[in-house]
């Protein structure tokens, strides 16, 4: 845990006390602080109160008793309206801030040299996190992985400078977080997302561009609008360490997926003499270009941060990947079977199609907007689509005569007939789940759906 000890002896007020919310609580009275934490949740006030957490109706307590609210990254700041207690807390005049907020005043105050390495984007985050703590450990460094992915960031050790934070930040703490100061921080790209909460695409790149703008040393996709604009933005700052970093091919200069090498060019340098920091081929958790692009800025930080070039390329061949993306669930005779299950919207499944030649695909859920329309330059890559869930008929009017395709209605009835047609072609075939829905018509969530999907295949 990282204690936080600039509170000490003041008192906060924290709302939201799910996990993150209730390590947040725990590190700043570990700290120092009188905590007054609440949650709409009663059981969620219980685990608080059982750990020790003082439950303050916050409603009804006097706001001129707090030094700061502590939010937790899934209550509303802004949008579609600030929650009530970011009212209370505007009103009685005190700031709203979140954990990474706590962790990057605590770094000054105790280890302003300890390095840490933030990533945000829209898509890749996890993956881009998980393959450059992978290569940090690889490479001999200890390595703290936590943040919007695993362990709550104040549920890691204190930063050192014997330790690198590798950190995953959502937009949603990034707009908690005024202070946010990585030594590096790699945005990897933005397209519209959770304008909900953001208000509007502007406002939801300027909140994501803030770890960058922050950061010690950044690294900015260059490969969709915003991103890049980002980029030409900071780079023309004073002082600016900004590096472009690209999945689209050579480029003059900076980190690129140029086929499968991930490169590091300098200006003037030759492109063939371009260091190679890592080369993709074959390495299957790393397949598809959208991954090149995740590769391409976890080599690029690695490289940053000190790893040597070998011991990069060397991790990157032993990368496990992370469940429910385009996870490899099994191999019967000449079928992989993939479980893509994190795919919820039809831009994840266009990612995981663009990645192989010829699929039978299992698709369907709980729809979003839109369903698989935009799917369909990928449609000649579907050997056959099995359809479950409530979108099964929609997406099999989309699909129409231009897809063979058969209503399934349940997993386990898609998961049999997939096997058992590409089982039937007689060569080698992949059987790949992802969805392109939300996973709540029939499941829990996206991993109990993976998890289900992986124990069917391994009862085939
Ligand atoms: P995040 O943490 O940002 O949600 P993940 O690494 O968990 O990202 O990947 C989630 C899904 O996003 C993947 O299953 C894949 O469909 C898609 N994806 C991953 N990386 C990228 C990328 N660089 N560009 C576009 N889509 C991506």
């Amino acid at each position: 845990m990282t204690p936080v000890t600039t509170f000490k002896g003041r008192t906060v007020a924290l709302f939201g006390l799910g996990g993150s919310g209730l390590a947040t609580a725990l590190a700043l009275a570990a700290g120092g602080a009188r905590v007054c934490a609440f949650d709409d949740a009663p059981a969620r006030r219980a685990a608080a109160e059982a750990a020790g957490i003082a439950i303050v109706d916050l409603a009804e307590a006097d706001w001129s008793d707090f030094a700061a609210l502590v939010l937790s990254p899934g209550v509303p700041l802004t949008h579609p309206a600030p929650h009530w207690s970011v009212e209370l807390a505007k009103a009685a005049g005190i700031e709203v801030i979140g954990d990474v907020e706590l962790f990057c005043r605590e770094r000054r105050a105790i280890a302003p040299d300890a390095p840490f390495l933030a990533i945000t984007g829209t898509n890749g985050k996890s993956t881009t996190t998980a393959l450059l703590a992978h290569i940090l450990r690889e490479a001999g460094f200890e390595v703290c992985m936590g943040g919007n992915i695993g362990t709550a960031i104040l549920s890691l050790p204190p930063p050192s400078e014997e330790r690198v934070h590798v950190v995953e930040v959502s937009s949603f703490q990034i707009d908690l977080t005024p202070s946010l100061d990585p030594t590096i921080g790699c945005l990897i790209n933005i397209t519209p997302d959770h304008l909900d909460r953001h208000g509007t695409l502007d406002a939801y790149a300027a909140i994501k561009e803030r770890l960058v703008a922050g950061a010690g040393t950044a690294l900015v996709g260059v490969d969709d609008a915003l991103t890049n604009a980002i980029g030409k933005r900071l780079s023309e700052r004073e002082g600016a360490d900004v590096y472009p970093v690209s999945a689209a091919g050579e480029r003059p200069w900076g980190f690129y997926a140029d086929g499968p090498l991930i490169r590091a060019r300098n200006a003037g340098e030759r492109a063939e003499e371009a260091l190679v920091l890592a080369d993709l081929t074959g390495i299957e958790t790393l397949r598809g270009r959208h991954n090149a692009q995740n590769a391409a800025f976890a080599c690029a930080a690695a490289w940053l941060a000190g790893a040597p070039p070998e011991a990069i390329a060397a991790a990157a061949k032993t990368f496990p990947g992370l469940p429910h993306r385009m996870e490899i669930a099994g191999r019967r005779g000449r079928v992989s079977f993939v479980n893509d299950s994190k795919a919820t919207n039809a831009q994840s499944t266009e990612v995981a199609l663009s990645s192989y030649e010829r699929v039978h695909i299992i698709l369907g859920g709980k729809p979003k907007e839109g369903g698989i329309a935009s799917l369909a330059p990928l449609f000649p890559r579907i050997a056959k689509a099995y359809l479950i869930g409530t979108a099964a008929q929609d997406f099999a009017a989309t699909l129409g005569d231009r897809v063979p395709h058969e209503i399934c209605g349940t997993l386990d009835v898609a998961v049999s007939r997939a096997a058992a047609d590409a089982a039937a072609s007689g060569r080698d075939e992949v059987v790949l789940f992802s969805p392109a829905c939300a996973s709540y018509d029939q499941f829990a969530n996206f991993e109990e759906r993976g998890e289900r999907f992986k124990a069917l295949v391994t009862a085939l």
